[in-house]
């Protein structure tokens, strides 16, 4: 794994990104009405390791996911699941990519 230390510092200025809170319980995947196995939990994870590739690897992922919700009113550590999304797409949007080819 290649770690990107930029990676974090650009989805922070992205928006809020609390995963860190995330205790890796599952509830999250257990209710997603899309069976999003890799959100959020996981991508989560790798967007904290720093592991970029890992990340864009899942855009389809992201770019899937409803914003319903479901998942954060259930989530016990409070995370804010749907805008730690929303920051992982504007990451993606603002072209992290170039970013990281740096
Ligand atoms: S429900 Fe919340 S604490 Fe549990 S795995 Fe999902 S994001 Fe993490
Ligand atoms: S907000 Fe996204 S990840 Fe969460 S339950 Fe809805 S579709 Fe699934």
């Amino acid at each position: 794994m290649k770690v990107d230390t930029g990676f974090l510092d650009a989805l922070k200025l992205g928006g809020e990104f609390d995963a860190r809170l995330c205790i890796n319980c599952g509830t999250c995947t257990a209710l997603c009405p899309l069976g999003l196995e890799i959100l959020p939990r996981r991508l989560f994870r790798h967007a904290l390791l720093g592991d970029r590739e890992r990340v864009l690897g899942e855009t389809d992922a992201i770019f899937s996911c409803l914003l319903c919700r479901l998942c954060e009113a259930n989530c016990p550590a409070g995370v804010h699941i749907a805008e730690n999304v929303r920051a992982l797409r504007a990451v993606l949007n603002q072209g992290v990519q170039g970013l990281a080819e740096a």
